[in-house]
């Protein structure tokens, strides 16, 4: 089954999702869709890129329409909880295009902005509030938000959400809910935190697993450049003449690092933004527009920030430190390869770094191919490169020969870990709809 209308859904939502050039629904969609009809709890291991967003959305807004205008003051009928303002955003900005021919009221609730729109929105009530979970803690100790009318709890990438330290404030905010509701957890992995999580609070849970969270870097082109320390921002500068990275994802492990970095490339004349947990919310959601519309030609990010930002034609990743997580890897080069494109992705390994490394290629199953045709390749786990290759450019082929690289990786993809196209949105966009 991979049509929208055979699910159940009702035609104003058929309707929103024809008008987002969705044809097919994804592999999650077609299994989760329906048991979230059915009234299950669900635990669904996924990634963004898999068409997670709209799996649990449909069916919540089509289970919101059964009593349609039953919004009580001060409280939400479904809560959506994420780990991140961008994702808290991006989830909206979803929702109110799937339900732009309802009347389902949403609204979204963050860190780092004013409070006041925040529980103005809230006063008459709402169909759907979406929010990250510290300051919907904050809003509901000041007696601005009541949770005991929440029919429906969504915990989206809760894998994320617990390795940001978000534990007591998430199980302090179910301890308000209703014991009676239906719940649905998401999480690109399933550490051990997750599964004591989902047991304590999901009934029965009904389990849905796309594609393991490795699989992704094997649709990315990925190259693994070695250079000495001191020499990665010469490295950067070099690459980046290549006109053919024409929107690049920079990754550094600090929030200095990333403000580093961007004061580098700006010296450069290369247009460029930074994106961390330091910067204001304005100054975040300008700097993913300016990226978007290809104002900022490179966006420098720290993990955190980045995560679940879903932006078509990033045609390249830059690793400019490596993460000491392996999955953060994953999840780093993820940003590329979308709406069907190749992504390239390229990390820049110091001494230090290779045990990183390593790690990285035991996650993901496969070696990464050493790219050593730049003028600052450091000899060590890689071969020296030859004399014609100190010299040569970024756009040489990498040694393939190197490290056991396996050149038939890039191709092996599954039906389950396709890209799908993003419909358009507009981040930050105002989200409490009218009645
Ligand atoms: P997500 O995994 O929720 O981050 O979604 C990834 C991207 O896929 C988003 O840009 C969605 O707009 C898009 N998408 C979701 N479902 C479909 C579908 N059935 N067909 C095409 N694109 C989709």
């Amino acid at each position: 089954m991979n049509s929208f209308s055979d699910l159940g859904l009702s035609a104003p939502i058929l309707r929103a999702i024809k008008e987002s050039g969705y044809e097919q629904t994804t592999p999650i969609q077609s299994r989760v869709i329906p048991t979230i009809l059915e009234g299950k709890d669900l635990i669904g291991v996924a990634q963004t890129g898999t068409g997670k967003t709209a799996a649990f959305s449909l069916p919540l807004i089509q289970c919101l329409l059964k009593d349609e205008g039953k919004r009580k003051a001060r409280t939400a009928r479904s809560l959506i909880l994420a780990p991140t303002r961008e994702l808290v955003i991006q989830i909206s900005d979803n929702i109110c295009d799937y339900s732009k021919y309802l009347h389902l009221r949403s609204t979204i609730v963050f860190g780092g902005a004013s409070e006041k729109p925040q529980i103005k929105a809230i006063i008459p009530g709402v169909d759907i509030l979406i929010a990250t979970p510290g300051r919907l803690l904050d809003l509901m100790s000041q007696g601005h938000i009541k949770l005991n009318e929440v029919e429906f709890l969504v915990l989206d990438e809760a894998d994320r959400m617990l390795d940001m330290g978000f534990i007591h404030d998430i199980r302090k905010i179910i301890k308000e809910l209703p014991k009676k509701r239906q719940t649905v957890l998401l999480s690109a992995t399933m550490p051990k935190s997750v599964t004591t999580l989902a047991n304590s609070i999901l009934i029965k849970p009904v389990r849905v697993e796309v594609a393991p969270a490795a699989t992704t870097a094997e649709k990315v082109r990925q190259y693994v450049m070695m250079v000495p320390k001191s020499r990665k921002r010469d490295l950067l500068a070099h690459v980046l003449k290549d006109t053919e990275i024409k929107r690049v994802l920079i990754f550094t492990r600090t929030k200095h690092g990333a403000n580093r970095v961007t004061t580098f490339l700006e010296k450069q004349g290369i247009p460029s933004a930074a994106i961390h947990g330091n910067k204001s919310q304005n100054a975040r959601q300008r700097a993913l527009n300016d990226f978007r519309d290809g104002a900022v030609r490179a966006l420098v990010a720290t993990d955190v920030a980045a995560r679940g930002i879903d932006i078509d034609s990033v045609t390249h990743v830059i690793n400019f430190e490596l993460p000491n997580e392996p999955d953060s890897y994953v999840h780093r080069i993820g940003r590329t390869a979308r709406a069907g494109a190749t992504g390239i992705s390229y990390s820049f390994c110091d001494h230090e770094e290779r045990t990183y490394l390593k790690d990285i290629e035991k996650n993901i199953r496969q070696s990464v191919p050493v790219f050593e045709r730049h003028p600052y390749h450091e000899e060590g786990m890689a071969p020296a490169p030859t004399d014609s290759a100190k010299n040569g450019k970024t756009g040489g082929r990498p040694n393939r020969n190197t490290r056991n690289s396996k050149p038939g990786n890039k191709n092996r993809r599954s039906n389950s870990q396709k890209p799908y196209k993003r419909a358009k949105t507009t981040a930050g966009k105002q989200t409490v709809k009218p009645n």
